[in-house]
């Protein structure tokens, strides 16, 4: 039986430059809430690896780790999480080189 863990993250998998185009294009983190910085910064990458994304301590109804991206606040290390399947869905109904448009 493989590991429910190892499966969820594979599918999750989401990569610097898809973290980017989610972010700058459908959820911009702006001020941070605590510092009012608006510096942020992804989990540090390491080239051509999918960005490391944490256990959240959840789980979902087929008992699936909930996994989140984190981002922190360069100035007072405020983490911001969000769901990773909300991002890579976001990122599947998106694909890269589209322009993403708004239906009116
Ligand atoms: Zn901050």
């Amino acid at each position: 039986m493989p590991s429910s863990d190892e499966t969820e993250t594979q599918k999750l998998a989401i990569y610097f430059d898809e973290a980017v185009r989610f972010f700058k294009s459908q959820s911009s983190p702006g001020e941070c809430p605590m510092c009012k910085s608006v510096s942020w910064a992804l989990p540090s990458e390491i080239e051509g690896s999918p960005l490391s994304l944490s256990d959240s301590g959840m789980r979902t109804l087929d008992d699936s780790p909930v996994l989140e991206l984190k981002i922190i606040c360069n100035v007072c290390g405020f983490l911001r999480a969000h769901r990773a399947s909300f991002i890579r869905e976001w990122l599947d109904k998106n694909p890269a080189g589209d322009e993403v448009t708004e239906n009116v």
